[in-house]
């Protein structure tokens, strides 16, 4: 039986038509109806049948039970003041947004009374974009964290979202607005920064050491340049709107790596082994939670069956 009668969907890329898919396959919905931005966008998902495809975003939304904000954070705001109108009375109106505070704060605020508002993110992706990337199982076996406000904690609208999140194939986790920036800003944001900053190195680089860097990028180096072809607007967005806990780790990230550094210099083996064996546990920790991925080693993509 369908947990939601009608799911409109908004942002038709690789996280939307994800949804999309994953809730029509599951049957946890009985009509989605999806709007993009984009004419060029709203073409190409009308192609793979995952919906109605509105042209008009009011229309899209007007009679949906819950209403799914699948758009880069920094443009969330701009969705939840053109909707705020034609929202039905009742409606829950979530996200997907890798940033919880900016988003809350962003989308509240235009919301009419009577119209639930629960943030929520699912720990799935890939560095892919747009309509054609996204699959049905994308959400399977993974995470969905949820952080709905306090007024919200025990209602009827956060047991169907959560609900509808099951019928998707993942686990709900609870969590505070607050405490998901800072988890994600160390699990998530922090090594996507990384990758950026390795891989735009290695490419200034590679004018020096012509082009041996693509040669022999199978030794480690292959793994970042796929995190970093991840989406440029998403990314910047992320950064954008979590600055303060991304400084923060990133403060704490600079200490460590300073003491590498050091160790390096002195030549302290046994400090650099001890190190190493710590990382290589925390890694075997999350293949025996079944988090690792075909994908990549970030939270995102298919899971291992
Ligand atoms: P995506 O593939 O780029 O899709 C986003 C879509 O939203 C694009 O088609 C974009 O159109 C459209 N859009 C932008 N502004 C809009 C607006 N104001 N109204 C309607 N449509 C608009 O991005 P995505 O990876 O699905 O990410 C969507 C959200 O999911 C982001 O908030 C991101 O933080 C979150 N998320 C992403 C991942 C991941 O791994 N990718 C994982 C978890 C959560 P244009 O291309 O024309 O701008």
């Amino acid at each position: 039986m369908a947990v939601v009668s009608h799911l409109a969907i908004v942002g038709c890329g690789l996280i939307g038509s994800s949804i999309a898919r994953a809730a029509i396959g599951s049957g946890a919905v009985e009509t989605v109806t999806l709007y993009d931005a984009s004419a060029d966008v709203r073409d190409r998902a009308r192609r793979l049948d995952i919906g109605a495809v509105h042209d008009k975003l009011t229309s899209c939304v007007n009679d949906a039970d819950l209403v799914m904000l699948c758009v880069p954070v920094g443009g969330m705001a701009a969705v939840a003041t053109e909707i705020a109108g034609s929202l039905k009375p009742g409606a829950l109106v979530s996200d997907v947004g890798s940033v919880k505070s900016a988003v809350y704060e962003a989308v509240q605020p235009h919301l009419p009374d009577g119209v639930h508002f629960i943030p929520g993110h699912p720990i799935a992706g890939t560095e892919k974009s747009g309509p054609e990337a996204g699959f049905a199982s994308l959400f399977s076996g993974r995470w969905c964290i949820l952080t709905p406000p306090e007024a919200e904690a025990d209602g009827e609208a956060l047991a169907m979202l959560t609900r509808f999140w099951e019928a998707l194939g993942s686990t709900v986790e609870i969590m505070t607005i607050d405490r998901h920036d800072r988890v994600l800003a160390i699990t998530s944001h922090l090594p996507h920064l990384i990758a950026f900053n390795i891989v735009g190195t290695a490419h200034d680089l590679e004018t020096v050491t012509e082009g041996e860097v693509v040669k022999f990028s199978a030794g480690g180096f292959r793994d970042f340049t796929r995190i970093a072809a991840s989406d440029p607007i998403m990314w910047r967005d992320v950064f954008l709107h979590n600055k303060e806990a991304v400084l923060e780790m990133l403060g704490r990230f600079n200490e460590d790596l300073s003491a590498l550094q050091r160790a390096i210099r002195w030549g302290e083996g046994e400090q650099l082994r001890a190190f190493f064996e710590r990382t290589r546990g925390i890694r075997q920790s999350i293949v025996d939670a079944g988090q690792d991925t075909d994908a990549d080693d970030f939270g995102r993509g298919k899971p291992k069956s």
